[in-house]
C-alpha cells in the first residue's frame, strides 16, 4: 500500500484517479485505505495517484510492505475475481 504523508495539500486530485476508491479525505489530509490499495497493481503499470500529486506526499507505506504477487491477489480479491 501506499500511503499519504502530512505534507498533503488536500488538493484532491488523487482521489479521483484511484482504481480502486482507496483514497478519501480524512479529517485533516488525504487518507489511502491500505485494504483497499492495491500500488494500482490489476488496473495500471503506475501508481496513478504518485503520478498526478502536486507535491510528491505519497510514498509506500512501510508499515504495509507488499509483494506484487500479494497486490494481485488483493486486487482479485477486490474486484471478485478470487
Ligand atoms: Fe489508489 Fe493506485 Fe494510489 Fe493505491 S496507488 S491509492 S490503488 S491510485
Ligand atoms: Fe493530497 Fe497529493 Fe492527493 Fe492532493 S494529490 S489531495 S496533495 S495526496
Amino acid at each position: 500500500s501506499l500511503m499519504i504523508t502530512d505534507e498533503c495539500i488536500n488538493c484532491d486530485v488523487c482521489e479521483p484517479e484511484c482504481p480502486n476508491n482507496a483514497i478519501s479525505q480524512g479529517e485533516e489530509i488525504y487518507q489511502i485505505d491500505p485494504n483497499l490499495c492495491t500500488q494500482c497493481v490489476g488496473h495500471y503499470d503506475e501508481p496513478q495517484c504518485q503520478q498526478v500529486c502536486p507535491v510528491d506526499c505519497i510514498p509506500l507505506d512501510p508499515s504495509h510492505p507488499e509483494t506484487k504477487d500479494e497486490l494481485y491477489q488483493k486486487y482479485l480479491k477486490i474486484s471478485g475475481q478470487a
